[in-house]
């Protein structure tokens, strides 16, 4: 294999994935990113101001060296939901039943600092900071950026984000699902230099048709976000003046405005972000070319993997290239196995915006919920809950889609007997029904 690389952006997939080229395969990486160094700026313009890192992500950058104490200092651990209903009662459902079960609360611009930084440490990868590439030339082997030819050599890897450049060039047939709902951040900000609302939990003000979701930052405030319609009843296109917000908001989330008492300013001023699913049907051309992260398969972000199932990219085509000795076998082996797995997560990411803002009020969910707990519990080998199949193992996603649509039949049939039955009982629906399978970091 050619000891060379071109990664395009610096962005979260494309930092990682340098750093396992340059460490485990010697390989030295040039990579463009069209914004400037954002150890240098003073705002940051990202897509969300935090994120949710769990297993799938720890597990990648622990691979690659970075979950190091520095790394782990920056994360807040979130152990469940707490609801917040609209007469200011709030109610937590934990996430899991074990101490590790929690995922944590990480600034993106935190991240993607540590990453970089790290890149740059292994002397192998440089980073080329204002240089937007934006077409790539297979024939002559030959990258636009920032509108002047630059040849390339080796494999070019796009982790360009869900507007990739490299993906237009190479997906055939690229599919953008809008949801038609968006989002817009807003801050609640600490009281006395402390958190106004509990810092380990990822709150939620479900609304059935829209939701607002919070978490917690190291200054001790939270990053809030509105999701909810972009045009009709109960949407952005309504909230256009000072009143109107006020109205919507205490109307539907009448707590938020004692924690965001200018409320207004966010709503008038912070950018509508767009919530999209992005099907690229091909991830790769020949040995010249393959997609990794968001511009192959971002997602919704209502499971918080989007960048967790980006960092465990890397780990997957690592594992592709330690079997195959050419570039065209690696990205074709990739892109048909992953896909799979990445199709499944976007699935169950578009689910679990209905659970986040309406099941997770809903009686009958929250007792499947419980007894989805117990029956871990009793079978912790075989009937593993959802939630903690994607946040807290790493069975790849398309087995933890269908391992659940089972589980999911499984409660409802229990839930249908008049009384609890017996254990044997349970143990032969569930053997019946599930393989055995590691509940534990089962790569
Ligand atoms: C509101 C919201 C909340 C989210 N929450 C979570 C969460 O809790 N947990 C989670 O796991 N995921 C979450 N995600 C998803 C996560 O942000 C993405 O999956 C992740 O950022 C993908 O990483 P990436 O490196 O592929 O792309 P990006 O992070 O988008 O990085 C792409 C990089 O490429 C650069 N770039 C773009 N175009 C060019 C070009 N033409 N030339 C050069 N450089 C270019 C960009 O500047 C950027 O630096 C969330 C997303 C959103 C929108």
């Amino acid at each position: 294999m050619i000891k060379q690389a071109t990664i395009v952006g610096s962005g979260l997939a494309g930092p990682l994935l340098s750093i396992f080229l340059a460490k485990k395969y010697n390989i030295s990486v040039s990579m463009y990113e069209r914004n400037s160094d954002i150890r240098k700026a003073t705002s940051y313009s990202g897509r969300s101001i935090n994120l949710a890192l769990s297993e799938r992500g720890i597990n990648a950058l622990k691979h690659a060296g970075v979950y190091d104490s520095n790394l782990r200092r920056s994360l807040i651990p979130m152990y469940g939901r707490m609801i917040h209903d609209n007469e200011g009662n709030q109610s937590f459902q934990p996430y899991g039943t074990k101490k590790s079960h929690f995922i944590n609360s990480v600034s993106r611009s935190e991240i993607n600092k540590i990453l970089i930084t790290k890149a740059e440490s292994t002397k192998k990868v440089k980073i080329n900071f204002s240089k937007k590439c934006t077409n790539i030339d297979f024939k002559t082997n030959n990258l636009f950026i920032n509108k002047q030819k630059k040849a390339y050599e080796g494999p070019v890897f796009g982790a360009d984000g869900y507007r990739s450049s490299i993906s237009k060039k190479i997906a055939n047939k690229l599919i953008y699902k809008d949801i038609k709902h968006g989002y817009k951040e807003l801050t609640i900000k600490s009281k006395n230099n402390d958190f106004r609302i509990d810092p380990n939990a990822l709150h939620i003000w479900p609304r059935k048709d829209m939701m607002i979701i919070a978490l917690p930052n190291n200054d001790r405030t939270f990053t809030c976000t509105l999701f909810m319609r972009k045009h009709g009843e109960n949407s952005f296109e309504t909230l256009q003046n000072k009143s109107q917000i006020f109205d919507f908001f205490n109307k539907n989330f009448t707590d938020i405005i004692d924690l965001i008492p200018n409320i207004d300013k966010y709503i008038a001023n912070n950018p509508l972000g767009n919530l999209i699913s992005l099907d690229a049907r091909n991830w790769s051309y020949k040995d010249k070319a393959c997609l990794i992260g968001d511009s192959a398969h971002a997602i919704v972000p209502f499971y918080g993997q989007g960048m967790n199932a980006s960092f465990e990219d890397c780990i997957k085509i690592c594992n592709i290239i330690d079997e195959n000795k050419d570039w065209e076998s690696v990205f074709n082996i990739f892109s048909k196995s992953r896909k799979i797995e990445t199709d499944a997560i976007s699935d169950l990411a578009l689910k679990n915006y209905n659970t986040m803002k309406k099941d997770v009020l809903d009686k009958i969910y929250l007792e499947k919920y419980k007894l989805g707990f117990q029956l871990y519990g009793m079978f912790p080998n075989y009937f593993i809950p959802e939630y903690i199949m994607v946040s807290f193992t790493n069975i790849p996603y398309n087995k933890v889609k269908e391992r659940s649509d089972i589980q999911d039949k499984i409660l409802d049939t229990i839930l249908s007997y008049e009384k609890p039955p017996k254990r044997e009982v349970l143990e032969t629906i569930i053997k019946e029904n599930l393989s055995y399978m590691n509940d534990e970091k089962n790569c």
